[in-house]
């Protein structure tokens, strides 16, 4: 993770060489990049657009220091010059039906986090708005952040199906839901997202007592594609999904739970208070997001809301709180 405040800077230096012609390398979605390229990219691009925006620095409104104390220290230069903005919205890909997927970023530090909402999008709208009342509160509350991470928020996964039950792309209110929840869960192929992933990938998966769509073969779906993309090249030190409403924080592991999965999950479900399972008990899962990082070495969890409503406010604050502080030491 060190590295990456070099490549930025070199890739800033390269945008400055190369201004005036366009690189078709940069933007081919055909040629798959390297991991590095696809590290700085996302974080990189946002920069030029946004320069009056907040900077991730809130504690330092004391007095305005001479420069000199960090000339020593060459690696501290560069990670302030290329600093992302708190709060710095990047659109990380499009659904199927061309919606827009936005990330939301706190921090810049070294570790990386990232919550996800609303991977069955309208069918689970309670996990996107629980996503938006974190941003909400970061921003209130921006000193939760610790200088050592970098959290990422994305709100809403699966924008097709939260689209065909609130009728809303981006942020909604409940007042938007409408009373048939059941077509949002899939986006506008009537593919399961989270069905889609290559761990025990099948072509249909089980939902309640029904098959449904996994796509033709696993990551056949932008949504999914953008996720992978945004999320791998981070490797960041926890994934936590959001659904709902089975009241529990479940495992991810593919094929085996692994250490670092096993103490997020009980971290979070001690300070919010669920219960944890290692599988779900109701019916076999396959294509699962959470499952397949595992298979990258990234430590995931899924949160289950209590039910289709709540947002189970404090309970989650709590352990995002206790997980910001665990993994900010
Ligand atoms: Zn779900």
């Amino acid at each position: 993770m060190r590295i990456q405040p070099i490549f930025i800077t070199l890739f800033t230096l390269l945008l400055a060489l190369t201004a005036c012609s366009s690189s078709p390398q940069s933007t081919t979605e055909a040629v798959v990049p390297t991991r590095l390229e696809l590290a700085v990219l996302p974080t990189d691009t946002p920069l030029p657009a946004t320069a009056t925006a907040v900077p991730p620095i809130p504690a330092t409104a004391t007095s305005t220091p001479t420069p000199e104390p960090t000339a020593t220290a060459t690696p501290t230069a560069t990670p302030t010059a290329t600093a992302v903005p708190f709060g710095a919205i990047t659109t990380i890909g499009y659904s199927a039906g061309a919606r827009p997927i936005e990330s939301y970023q706190f921090g810049n530090g070294a570790t990386n986090i990232i919550l996800i909402g609303g991977i069955h999008g309208g069918y689970e709208w309670n996990s996107i708005l629980i996503a938006y009342e974190f941003i909400d509160y970061i921003l209130e509350n921006p000193d939760i952040i610790p200088e050592t991470i970098t959290l990422h928020i994305i709100p809403s996964a699966n924008p097709d199906g939260q689209f065909k039950v609130t009728g809303v792309n981006g942020r909604f209110r409940e007042s938007d839901v409408s009373t048939n929840t059941v077509p949002g869960r899939f986006n506008d192929n009537n593919v399961d997202l989270n069905r889609n992933w290559d761990c025990n990938w099948q072509p249909t998966g089980i939902w309640r007592d029904q098959t449904v769509s996994a796509g033709p073969h696993p990551f056949s779906e932008p949504e999914n594609i953008a996720l992978r993309d945004f999320i791998v090249p981070r490797n960041p030190a926890v994934t936590i999904f959001y659904h709902s409403a089975f009241n529990a924080i479940f495992m991810s592991g593919c094929p085996a739970i692994g250490p670092r999965t096993r103490a997020l999950a009980e971290l979070y479900a001690t300070a919010a208070n669920y219960p944890t399972y290692e599988e779900f008990p109701s019916y076999p899962i396959t294509g699962d997001a959470g499952d397949w990082l595992t298979t990258q070495n990234i430590p995931s969890i899924t949160v289950e809301l209590s039910t289709h409503f709540s947002l189970d406010w404090t309970r989650n604050l709590n352990g995002l709180l206790a997980v910001l502080e665990h993994y900010g030491q």
